[in-house]
């Protein structure tokens, strides 16, 4: 019997670096970003991004907001109790990544939104491109703000689309593919039926949840409130909370893409530390592709040792199992990537 052909020539690996062009804030600066953004929020809404902050502050001023969410993560489900009175859940800190990244994202004006559209079109529809960003960025460029553009292909999930065009139009049929591992502020999850639902950009769900009325699950109806679906870069990428299972079928479309495609791009992508079980799978699934060609890193411009440093923490990930002569480097931020 013959093997199906490969779907995606080449994978487009896209991290924080492709956010942060927009004023999204990354790991190092969500702390100061998020405090900011309290400050200038109302009521209910300051008063819970604040008490989080405070809890982070006080307990856990050493972790970055997503070792706080693993940690906090873990703690619940193992039933291991946090310092604090009162304490702080992931809930809580869902919140305060949504209120902070919703502000961001508010902000992006049309000439950044049009970088996006032009990754876009510089990228071919046999790529595959996966985000480990929870920003919809990318979402917007291709369906537009109000989701009524080009359509998009989230990959394998149960997508649900919600408040899109009445001609039945949706993001879940494109041809331009976005895997996205740690879910998407436009997405929410039923606990019930597992059923992810994904709004435009313009109809953020917690611009909903702020007010105060809960979103229902449109299949399962009253009394199943959805939940905003992002991930932390957790170790459980698949198992453990219920939210996670929609994305098993996505990983193993990542694996099944990484050992059959030519090419491989990283794009402001940097494979962190949190992102290890990414990085064992990328090595591993690299080391069984006999078509690859390259492994190209694109990256912001650096000097001296960071440079050296950079370029040799991917020849590590892929030396072990003779890959590493494939790797080149390019000084090329996400914004000259995309194009003017
Ligand atoms: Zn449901």
């Amino acid at each position: 019997m013959q093997a199906d052909p490969p779907r995606y020539y080449r994978a487009l690996i896209l991290g924080a670096g492709t956010s942060a062009e927009a004023g999204v804030p990354v790991t190092k600066n969500f702390r100061a970003t998020a405090r900011r953004v309290a400050g200038s929020a109302d009521g209910k809404v300051r008063d819970r991004m604040l008490a989080v902050i405070d809890h982070w502050d006080r307990s856990f001023s050493f972790y970055n907001i997503e070792e706080l969410y693993s940690y906090v993560e873990l703690c619940e489900g193992a039933g291991i109790s946090l310092p604090g009175d009162p304490s702080i859940s992931t809930d809580d800190i869902r919140f305060l990544i949504l209120a902070t990244l919703g502000n961001a994202l508010a902000r992006v004006d049309d000439r950044m939104r049009n970088r996006y559209s032009g990754f876009w079109s510089r990228t071919a529809s046999d790529s595959l491109v996966l985000s480990f960003n929870w920003d919809n960025l990318l979402d917007i460029g291709v369906t537009g703000a109000t989701g009524l553009g080009e359509t998009l292909d989230y990959g394998p999930i149960p997508i649900i689309p919600c408040g899109f065009g009445s001609d039945g139009s949706s993001p879940t049929t494109g041809h331009r593919t976005l895997v996205k591992p740690h879910g998407s502020t436009n997405w929410l999850h039923c606990k019930r039926c597992g059923n992810v639902h994904v709004y435009p950009s313009h109809l953020i769900p917690l611009q909903v949840s702020i007010g105060g009325s809960k979103v229902n699950c449109t299949v399962c109806g009253d009394g199943s409130p959805l939940q905003p679906l992002i991930v932390p870069p957790s170790p459980q990428k698949v198992t453990g909370d219920p939210s996670r299972q929609p994305f098993a079928a996505l990983w193993r479309l990542v694996a099944e893409t990484l050992t059959q495609v030519h090419e491989v791009h990283l794009i402001g992508y940097s494979m962190p530390e949190m992102d290890l079980q990414f990085k064992l799978l990328f090595r591993e699934t690299l080391s069984r592709n006999t078509d690859l060609e390259k492994v190209m890193v694109h990256t912001t411009s650096k000097v001296g040792y960071a440079w050296t440093d950079f370029q040799e923490h991917f020849v590590e990930i892929l030396s072990p199992v003779g890959k590493a002569g494939l790797l080149s480097f390019r000084e090329e931020p996400f914004g000259r990537y995309a194009g003017p």
